[in-house]
């Protein structure tokens, strides 16, 4: 199929692309860039709009302003009739990440149209106000997804897979991502395609380095040869709608968290994301690691703590390898905040 926009458009993409490089102090994501043959802005309007998308960030965060009781995050307790600790450990950090940022919360759920979040939210305002305790949030969405998926959610003495609750807690049809195949020798490519990538990214055994090295180098091989220079042809994967949650799946290959991870936008704007949030797997039980904003580092355990969580530092004295192992377990997922 023929390219559907001329080759100057393909420049501005590109100069759009190494104009980042080179103002942005962090490294930036590159790969997850808008689709090529997408409408670019044009460039002397860049910086206007840079600057009137920050205001309306700020204006964001003024009418929303993120509590101030967060600073002693809670956690859930473990059921030992019917083992939780997978749900414990995911919902400890989302509850964290709902009441530092309802606001994001709420569209986020909304934008994915996720029935699960939007209850899970319902759920967290009731606990946040003492009505439901966030043990009873959590076995009224684990009824749910047993009445749905019994062999999956099990009750009793059995363990829980946090990647399949995790993707059934985040699962979505609306889509937010698009591949893109692309020569790699010639300015061919195909146009963008729905993908079913969606708020959780498993990392395979292609991941290498960190998760923002991963996402940045992330392409597939296809079969089909280059219809204009019989060369290789890869496939991209972008995100056409960035979630306000981004989760790395850990548990087949470990990756270390990058601390930021950053998207080239449209229109030269940066998508930042923090990380806010660790799980860990070992000896059959899960537990979690809750990063504030502002860099304070969080642990609990649902079966041997009780619901207060307990102080583990700051992250700028942490390196990103010391969030891969966990009073002996072994990092399985990380979380991100759209910021
Ligand atoms: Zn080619």
């Amino acid at each position: 199929m023929l390219p559907v926009t001329t080759d100057s458009q393909w420049q501005l993409v590109d100069k759009e692309k190494s104009k980042l490089k080179s103002t942005a102090s962090e490294k930036v994501l590159t790969n997850f860039v808008p689709a090529k043959g997408t409408a670019p802005i044009p460039k002397n309007t860049e910086s206007k709009k840079r600057k009137a998308e920050n205001d309306v960030d700020i204006d964001i965060t003024k009418k929303f302003p993120r509590s101030s009781t967060v600073s002693k995050p809670r956690g859930l307790l473990w059921d030992g009739d019917n083992y939780s600790c997978a749900y414990d450990a995911l919902f400890t950090v989302l509850y964290y990440i709902w009441k530092d940022n309802k606001f994001m919360w709420n569209v986020n759920a909304r934008h994915l149209q996720s029935q699960h979040l939007q209850t899970l939210g319902t759920g967290f305002l009731a606990a946040s106000q003492g009505t439901k305790s966030l043990e009873e949030v959590r076995d009224a969405i684990r009824k749910t997804l047993y009445s749905e998926f019994p062999h999956i959610f099990p009750y009793g003495h059995e363990g829980t897979s946090l990647s399949e609750l995790t993707q059934k807690i985040f699962s979505s049809d609306v889509k937010i991502s698009k591949s893109q195949v692309t020569c790699t020798m010639c300015d061919f490519f195909n146009p963008p395609i729905d993908d079913e990538t969606g708020s959780v990214y498993v990392m395979d055994k292609t991941a290498s380095k960190s998760t923002f090295h991963t996402l940045n180098t992330s392409s597939q091989p296809v079969a089909e040869l280059c219809p204009e220079c019989q060369s290789k042809m890869i496939s991209r994967i972008h995100y056409v709608h960035h979630p306000g949650i981004l989760l790395f799946d850990h548990s087949v290959h470990t990756i270390k968290p990058s601390k930021n991870i950053k998207f080239a936008g449209t229109g030269n704007r940066l998508i930042k994301y923090k990380l806010q949030g660790l799980l860990y797997f070992g000896n059959f039980h899960f537990t979690s690691c809750i990063i504030s904003p502002e860099g304070d580092v969080w642990y609990h355990d649902g079966m041997t703590m009780d619901s207060e969580a307990k102080s583990q530092g700051h992250t700028k004295f942490m390196s990103g390898e010391d969030y891969q192992k966990c009073y002996g377990r072994k990092l399985v997922m990380s979380i991100y905040v759209k910021s």
